[in-house]
């Protein structure tokens, strides 16, 4: 097969590794930088061409888009998608993982367990949204952040007061989160592929620190995950759309709490704590499932 990944940088570990695994199982693959594309929309025959090359006789497409990228790199998916590239996760649902809030309408309304999250616009009612989630303490966290960037724990009803104004005051996106204490900074990453949880890991934040993110100083471990935190990542995924996903997870005393689905979830901690081929696992779904236009959406909607 001819395989695209769409990556701003070809050595970054998921990429790499990708790269590796597809030429390891026999196919050609090209890495190409979202930015460095440009297409032509009007026409009958969507293109997308890269330094003046036409990009043709792709079967898959790999996104690896960042979420500073998120709009473009849609963009530039959605075209591929025109074209009847098979893409590894579509533009829809990539779109939709990006979005937190639309991310968590979307799985309550399916049954899937989650922390008690509310969210407002205005600082009129700041103090209702506190108590809707049981009050202090709460997890405030911006809607655009990402590795733990923008995730504040606030331990009494006036430090989530100010922390809420603050940020409101800076015009940003927030959501107000009960906090799950009893998750001990630490949560659980379910790796799915295809409809089955490939890989999982649990990640423990530094001492003191409630947040587990790698990037924050946490480490990740291989864990035993329950089946009820097996089906939970397998239907958050598919609820969201994703064949590929990082499911993550807080371990609550009621059963397992989705809190975000990754739409191209890092390869590096999860192989090395998992000891598994993820990368292969993906390229093998792509062999298996990459048919020519099969998309549920093919970048409508
Ligand atoms: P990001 O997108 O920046 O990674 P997350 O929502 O994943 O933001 O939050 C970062 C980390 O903070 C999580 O991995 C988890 O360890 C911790 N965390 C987030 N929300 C809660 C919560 N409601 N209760 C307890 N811990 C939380
Ligand atoms: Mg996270």
């Amino acid at each position: 097969m001819k395989i695209a990944i769409l990556s701003r940088n070809r050595r970054l570990y998921s990429t790499r590794r990708l790269v590796e695994a597809a030429e390891e199982r026999g196919h050609k693959v090209r890495v190409i930088d979202i930015l460095r594309c440009y297409m032509n929309i009007a026409s009958h025959k969507p293109m997308v061409y890269y330094r003046g090359e036409a990009l043709e006789d792709f079967d898959a497409v790999i996104p690896r888009i960042g979420a500073s990228v998120t709009f473009y790199g849609a963009a530039v998916l959605r075209q591929f998608e025109m074209m009847g590239v098979f893409p590894l996760n579509e533009s829809v649902a990539l779109t939709r993982s990006r979005d937190k809030l639309r991310s968590l309408q979307l799985l309550s309304r399916r049954g899937i367990g989650l922390p008690v999250t509310g969210f407002a616009s205005k600082p009129d009612d700041v103090e209702h949204v506190i108590s809707l989630v049981g009050g202090a303490p709460v997890v405030v966290k911006l809607l655009e952040g990402t590795q733990g960037i923008g995730v504040v724990l606030a331990e009494t009803q006036k430090a989530a007061e100010s922390v809420i104004e603050g940020f409101m005051g800076l015009k940003a996106n927030i959501l107000v989160q009960e906090f799950i204490k009893e998750a001990g900074g630490a949560d659980i990453r379910c790796l799915v592929v295809g409809g089955k949880v490939v890989a999982a890991m649990k990640r423990q934040g530094a001492p003191g620190e409630f947040r587990s993110n790698l990037h924050r100083g946490g480490s990740a471990n291989t864990v035993k995950i329950t089946p009820e935190e097996r089906s939970t990542a397998v239907r958050a995924a598919s609820i969201m759309g994703l064949n590929v996903a990082g499911v993550d997870m807080l371990r609550a005393n009621h059963g397992p709490v989705v809190m975000e689905v990754n739409s191209s979830p890092g390869l590096e901690g999860i192989e090395s704590s998992s000891g598994k081929d993820v990368a292969g696992m993906i390229i093998k779904f792509i062999e298996d499932e990459g048919k020519k236009g099969k998309t549920a959406t093919r970048g409508k909607g």
